[in-house]
């Protein structure tokens, strides 16, 4: 596979560094707030790694890490929302003032949030979601050790910094020269005053007396860590000092990815990130979304309209993630059209004989994808294999199930499905995990009265290689 690298500016061949098994660390959400449609497009280039990496028969893993503290309300926004005023306050902090809650509990509310959305668009859920208020330790180790090795220095406050001009290649990846960053660019007004050099930023930042949440004692005092901090500690514990690919939106390029790899290349002595590689901006409407302009879109209205979130999904994938998508509600009502006839055709295609894919479109699917991840270019040989009349239905139908692999649309579905739009109410769920239990202990009497239980709220159960599928009976 191909993957267009931010560092090196070309589309590189990736190659795991381990035999057929890919590492993948994403920037993850800072929980806050729902996360907008353009960030699930940018969470979804990682599933979209994750899977292509599966078409091959390689094994992943996968962390995305959670941020529930120290991404500060100045610090570049992740997916590009306005934040209005920056105040250099805490974001989760300002939300718990807000809702007038804990901080934690605010982190957990949309951490929650985050993946119901996640499920929601068939996004495969990560092997290791760290969180940055549980890897303080890890962070105070990896900044002690970057005292030690010279690139950091406490601050007359007690803050510590990272001292930029110790990286002979800082700004390899966004191609900012440590001359052309002018003093007075914005990385932490709050406590510019103690740091030697304008570009250097902060790994741990002493607290004003008045915070009392979210702050933890170190050797340096009391306070929290810098944002850039945690993605280091977290990935450098869970991957050692290599990670195949590394995701995030373009709007982390600089300066979090930037300051990222410095620490996590000079605490290791090794370049860690093999390839860096960033999704595109999303609009909507033509413009980008924000509270202020009050374009921000939620997977929750896509459902909210009767559309099925995976119509967002199909609506991504109609475009390569690093080309800028203008995102309209007319072109998730049109893949949702599309979706609905794929589906139909896949479901009566299903009653054919089975028949195998044909070679050269499976290559041609392949060839697309494998190409930088070619999505517009694989939807249209799923077009072709749609018209091609000289196919028998039930290679058609194979074809389709192969390619959802990686797409992810639920093409082969069952009528009657619970759909992420529609979802089983909770007491089915219950009583669904209490047979599944019943099942695993081989107690088939309970599991039989749960399913006749099931039965009577109009529910029928069917055991699969899978483990179980419930339908709505009645559909
Ligand atoms: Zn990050």
């Amino acid at each position: 596979m191909k993957l267009y690298d931010t560092r090196t500016r070309t589309v590189e061949t990736i190659t795991p560094q381990r035999e057929r098994h890919l590492t993948l660390y994403a920037c993850g959400p800072t929980v806050y707030r729902d996360a907008h449609v353009g960030n699930m497009r940018t969470f979804l280039l990682t599933d979209l790694i994750a899977r292509l990496a599966g078409l091959h028969g390689w094994h992943t893993t996968v962390v995305q890490n959670i941020t529930d503290v120290g991404h500060m309300a100045d610090d570049t926004g992740l997916g590009g929302v306005d934040e209005g005023q920056g105040d250099g306050e805490d974001r989760i902090l300002r939300q718990a003032e807000h809702e007038g809650r804990g901080a934690l509990a605010v982190a957990r509310h949309y951490e929650d949030a985050f993946h119901r959305d996640l499920a929601a668009l068939n996004i495969h859920p990560a092997d290791h979601y760290p969180r940055a208020s549980e890897s303080i330790d890890d962070m105070i180790t990896l900044i002690a050790e970057l005292v030690d090795r010279g690139h950091a220095y406490v601050g007359g406050d007690g803050s510590v910094f990272f001292d930029a001009r110790s990286v002979a290649d800082y700004g390899a990846l966004s191609g900012n020269r440590l001359d052309d960053l002018r003093p007075g660019h914005k990385f932490d007004a709050d406590i510019d005053s103690t740091k030697r050099f304008h570009a250097d930023w902060a790994l741990w930042k002493k607290a004003p007396e008045t915070r009392t949440q979210l702050v933890w004692d170190t050797p340096w005092g009391v306070g929290f860590p810098g944002w850039h901090t945690e993605c280091s500690a977290m990935s450098l514990k869970l991957f050692g000092t290599s990670i195949d690919v590394h995701t995030g939106g373009i709007d982390l390029r600089f300066p979090h990815h930037e300051d990222e790899r410095a620490q996590s290349n000079s605490v290791t002595g090794t370049d860690v990130v093999r390839h860096w590689v960033h999704a595109e901006h999303l609009l909507f409407d033509g413009r980008k979304m924000s509270k202020s302009a009050g374009n921000v879109v939620l997977v929750d209205h896509v459902a909210d309209r009767g559309m099925d979130p995976l119509a967002l999904r199909l609506a991504f994938l109609q475009h390569r993630y690093r080309q800028q998508m203008n995102l309209t509600w007319a072109v998730i009502e049109g893949a949702q059209t599309t979706l609905d006839r794929w589906r139909k055709n896949v479901a009566a295609w299903a009653t054919s004989p089975s028949a195998p894919i044909p070679d050269d479109l499976q290559q041609e699917f392949l060839s697309a994808v494998d190409d930088d991840l070619d999505t517009p270019r694989a939807l249209q040989v799923l077009r072709s294999v749609e018209r091609d009349s000289n196919l028998t239905d039930g290679a058609r139908f194979e074809f389709f199930a192969w390619a959802d692999r990686l797409l992810g649309l639920d093409l082969v579905r069952r009528v009657g499905q619970a759909t992420a739009a529609d979802p089983l109410p909770d007491d089915v769920l219950a009583l669904a995990a209490e047979r599944q239990e019943a099942r695993a202990q081989r107690d088939f009497a309970t599991s039989d009265r749960l399913r006749d239980e099931l039965a009577a709220r109009g529910f029928t159960v069917t055991d699969t290689p899978d483990g179980q599928v419930i339908d709505r009976s009645d559909a």
